[in-house]
């Protein structure tokens, strides 16, 4: 059983079925495949990574329209790869899942939708994904008018001529300002942290590139594997913020104060953290649109909500239409509020009281043939999750064949091994600019959460070959426990 049709998911599924296990059925909350490609469909939602990395490597288009390819693009492929290998007819769409719960007796999951239908499963795979929940800021009092999260845009809401705030400043809002800004009557941006920005215009790919990639050899691998290499070099400076880090920084300096000719607004959006402790902004568009002289960016902190207003903490009160949410995701949150339930009924937020870990971000002991994709810190700040997510499925399918070859029930990672290997992820973080700040990342007492703390060449190499004695195997009931 996968829970997500996303990329997670569907890279499970194509792995699985490649290698001979046919029962497989996909719950997807949606109603259809393409999980956080599908949800963010906000003017200007495009992928900050170029898409010849951000692809399965399995399936290499040579026809982008663009480096960077818009929302409806990258979910026409993940369509099109899905419907290619039959994935699709295993997709259940519609269904919300509420709980996972294992059973010892029968060695199986039940999984339970929230409208309470059932599935029994061997193994499940959650591939929800790190960013599928919309996050809203607490604010005090209530807005009177219309408003939506960046995640669930309201294509029906007119914003030609109206008055509206957007909240947050994040790698989506900074795609959607610059496209909402010549529309909307006037546009209040409320940024809480500057960021760092480094270019990106996206325009179409000229004729003569198309071309190229198209019809002469090994182009398209060597973009690739360029675009590859120049995410390692953002993970290298943010894995060395006070020698390499210095160049990103720099880099961005220059681009952003050739943006920002004023000192003044460039005083306000400058970040006062490291280079890449939070996510870099790729945009050449999103400076300027502050420029603009319908849209005014607000640092004040947001007081509160009365009627139709909104009130900063010096006592000014905007009057508004609409309120956009760009406040990003609960991110810590993972797969929950699902409830999940391992040996002995123990459930996943006990296990994860003091913050989510997995082996490999993946397996968690006391959780038989339960694997996490994009699961704890397996996010990349310089990179293609895609490639992780790949690495991941190979992986599953490695766990599930030696349970097989094993004629076992399930496998569970050995608690000690678990432990060495997160003591091994958090270690590493020491030193790096992602300890430099708060974000995202990072849980309520500061732990490093969501990220992969080296490269992507580390994490493919730490998951290539499963490793059977970092587990033990969970006999199928009633015949002789299984040697290790
Ligand atoms: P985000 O990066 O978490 O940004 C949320 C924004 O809202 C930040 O500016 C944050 O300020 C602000 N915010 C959050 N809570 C707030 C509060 N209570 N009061 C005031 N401001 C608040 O979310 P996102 O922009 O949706 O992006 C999330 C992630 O999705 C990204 O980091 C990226 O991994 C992914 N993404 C990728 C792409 C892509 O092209 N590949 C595009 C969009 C998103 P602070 O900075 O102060 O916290």
């Amino acid at each position: 059983m996968i829970i997500g049709a996303g990329f997670g998911g569907i890279a499970a599924a194509i792995e699985l079925l490649r290698y001979g296990f046919t029962d497989v059925t996909i719950l997807e909350r949606g109603p259809g495949i393409g999980g956080t490609w599908r949800f963010n469909s906000y003017p200007g939602a495009a992928c900050d990574v170029p898409s010849h990395l951000y692809s399965f490597s399995f399936a290499q288009r040579r026809d982008w329209s663009r480096l960077c390819s818009p929302q409806q693009e990258i979910l026409e492929y993940l369509e099109g790869v899905a419907r290619d290998r039959g994935i699709d007819r295993l997709v259940q769409t519609g269904v919300e899942v509420a709980a996972c719960r294992w059973d010892d007796a029968s060695a199986t999951w039940t999984v339970s939708s929230a409208d309470n239908r059932q599935w029994e499963a061997d193994a499940v795979i959650v591939a929800t994904g790190q960013l599928h929940q919309p996050s809203f800021p607490r604010i005090e009092g209530t807005f009177a008018g219309h408003s939506f999260h960046s995640a669930a845009w309201d294509h029906d809401y007119d914003l030609r001529g109206k008055r509206v705030a957007v909240i947050g400043t994040g790698a989506s809002a900074v795609q959607f300002v610059p496209e909402i800004a010549p529309l909307v009557g006037r546009l209040h941006v409320f940024q809480r942290t500057g960021n760092w920005f480094l270019p990106r215009e996206n325009r179409p790919y000229p004729r003569w590139m198309r071309w190229l990639v198209q019809h002469v050899p090994g182009v398209q691998e060597f973009r690739r594997r360029f675009i590859y290499e120049y995410g390692e070099s953002l993970t290298l400076m943010i894995r060395h913020p006070r020698t390499l880090g210095r160049i990103g920084s720099l880099k961005s300096t220059l681009f952003m104060r050739k943006q920002v000719p004023d000192p003044e607004l460039r005083r306000r959006i400058w970040p006062d953290y490291t280079f890449g402790c939070k996510r870099v902004l790729f945009s050449s568009f999103f400076l300027p649109a502050l420029g603009r002289p319908n849209v005014e960016l607000v640092t004040e902190p947001i007081a509160g909500f009365a009627g139709d207003r909104v009130v900063t903490a010096d006592g000014r009160e905007r009057e508004l239409d609409c309120v956009i949410y760009g406040t990003g995701f609960k991110t810590n949150d993972f797969m929950f509020p699902m409830e999940i339930s391992g040996t002995g009924g123990r459930s996943l937020r006990e296990a994860w009281a003091e913050g989510p870990h997995a082996h490999n971000g993946i397996c968690v002991p006391g959780f038989p043939s339960l694997f996490v994709m994009y699961g704890p810190n397996t996010n990349t700040s310089g990179g293609s999750i895609i490639l992780y997510e790949e690495a991941q499925a190979a992986y599953i399918r490695q766990a599930l064949a030696l349970v097989r070859a094993r004629a076992a029930a399930a496998i569970d990672v050995r608690p000690e091994v678990e432990a060495a290997s997160d003591r091994a992820v958090q270690a590493r973080f020491a030193g790096t600019a992602w300890t430099a700040c708060d974000s995202w990342y990072r849980d309520q007492s500061g732990r490093i959460v969501a990220n992969w703390p080296g490269y992507m060449r580390e994490y493919e190499a730490a998951v290539r070959v499963l490793d059977p004695s970092e587990f033990t195997f969970v006999p199928i009931p009633d015949r002789e426990p299984v040697a290790a």
